[in-house]
């Protein structure tokens, strides 16, 4: 437990955890605090309206320009001949370039329209494709996978470009100062603590109030056949008492009903037992939830069947694959994975991409997440991988990337925070040699990884 969380237990001292976190430990421009103030904002009331981060339009000129910087603060960092894409899904801007101050984005557009201070240090990108850093929105980083360390985990989720992740279900320890620092070096980490199993309705705000004083972002909780179906209206209420949101592992189609008018604020899997329908997509639209797909967590089951290609991809090789991957070749592992256990999800895994689909059609937010943590479930890699199965579900690669990217951050309350390519945004970025638009596969093709303006790779 973060020693600064130890004490908090109530509505007001939550208040301050929040703004603790979220307030930056060195000078940095003052659109940078107005946005994390909006982010402030954003987590606490989770309303849709207050989670718009600040625009060039409404924020002055000078609120950059005038903002005292000290003398030892690092030269500005100017990315220059760019194809810029932002993130929100607008259009490619050629030729562009972002200047970066004390690790947020001060200034973006084409050349031309940003004036470099004659201290930048200048970064050419030749060309190359900038995009904002990926957010995986359901990981899972702790000391149970594959990997124990912590930040070894964070740095290998930022090698591949995943500059932010949210692990659900997890006590993963990371300095929660360290969270905004200008020097940030590896992914950013947000958590929930365990996922709550109160014994009884009456259990619940106890539960909610034990993540809560470990400094959880969010709460998490499983519902399903075995799970919360007759405590989650009381975990979800006692969340909303302090302010903080729920997220939810759903399986099937009448949970992710009963979760969604109980108040949960992400659907953190699939429906995977019935086509989702017309009270379902509504819902989630008007009230702003969005959807995690986690194909690769289904992939996962069933693909160690027999030896998988990837074990022999350059690009899993570099940081992802664990040391011995003969422990996936073993026939008893192999076996499992030909289990009716296995086999469940590689059925349910068509119906589980239809259904994303159908909610993204009707326009309802669908948020890169992978699962990834867990042992067989690549932490870095299999973002990748979720990024090109939600492409075979039949998503348009630009699409994708909006939902790993600025529309992953508007599911999880970080709008104008991370996630974005504007002025205020935190400047997370992967850089790739080739345009992600024509083939999601160019994900991997990465020259680049950045957290706030810092190269980690
Ligand atoms: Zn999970």
């Amino acid at each position: 437990m973060p020693a600064s969380a130890a004490h908090l237990t109530d509505r007001s001292d939550r208040t301050l955890l929040v703004g603790s976190i979220t307030r930056p430990t060195t000078a940095r421009p003052l659109i940078a605090r107005t946005a994390l103030a909006a982010a402030t904002l954003c987590l606490l009331t989770m309303a849709t309206a207050a989670c718009s981060g600040p625009s060039a339009d409404t924020t002055p000129e000078s609120a950059v320009a005038d903002e005292a910087v000290p003398a030892s603060a690092p030269a500005p960092i100017a990315f220059t001949n760019a194809r810029i894409l932002d993130g929100t899904g607008g259009p490619l801007v050629d030729d562009g370039v972002v200047l970066v101050r004390g690790g947020v984005i001060s200034q973006v557009g084409p050349r031309g329209q940003v004036t470099l201070p004659p201290e930048a240090e200048v970064v050419d990108l030749e060309g190359r494709f900038l995009l904002p850093g990926f957010i995986n929105t359901h990981g899972h980083v702790g000391r149970t996978g594959d990997r124990s360390d912590v930040g070894e985990q964070l740095e290998i989720y930022a090698h591949y470009g995943i500059t932010t992740v949210f692990s659900l279900g997890d006590e993963a320890e990371d300095p929660r100062d360290e969270r905004w620092s200008p020097d940030r070096t590896r992914a950013r980490l947000f958590v929930t603590g365990p996922s709550l199993t109160p014994s009884s309705p009456a259990d619940a705000a106890d539960e909610v109030r034990r993540v809560a004083q470990m400094g959880a972002d969010w709460v998490k909780i499983h519902v399903n056949a075995q799970r919360n179906r007759d405590t989650y209206p009381a975990v979800i209420e006692a969340a909303r008492a302090r302010s903080m949101p729920v997220a939810v592992h759903i399986e099937e189609l009448e949970d992710a009903r009963g979760v969604l008018e109980a108040g949960a604020r992400l659907l953190a899997h699939s429906v995977r037992d019935l086509p989702v329908d017309t009270p379902l997509i509504e819902g989630m639209r008007e009230r702003g939830v969005c959807l995690v797909p986690t194909l690769t967590r289904e992939l996962s089951t069933f693909v160690y069947a027999e030896r998988p290609d990837f074990f022999d991809d350059p690009f899993f090789l570099e940081r992802s694959a664990p040391d011995d991957l003969e422990a996936f070749l073993t026939p008893q592992r192999q076996a499992a994975a030909e289990g009716p256990g296995a086999q469940r999800w590689r059925e349910a895994l068509p119906l589980a991409k239809e259904n994303m689909v159908r909610l993204h059609e009707a326009g309802v937010g669908i948020a890169m997440g992978t699962d990834t943590g867990p042992t067989g479930r690549w932490q870095g890699y299999f973002e990748h991988v979720e990024m090109e199965m939600m492409v075979e579900g039949g998503m348009a690669p630009a699409d994708v990337i909006v939902s790993a990217t600025g529309g992953a951050a508007r599911c999880m309350g970080m709008e104008g925070i991370i996630g974005t390519i504007e002025r205020g945004v935190w400047a997370d970025f992967v850089v790739l040699e080739r345009d992600p638009r024509d083939d999601i596969r160019n994900t991997r093709t990465i020259h680049s990884v950045w957290t706030a303006g810092n190269r980690v790779r």
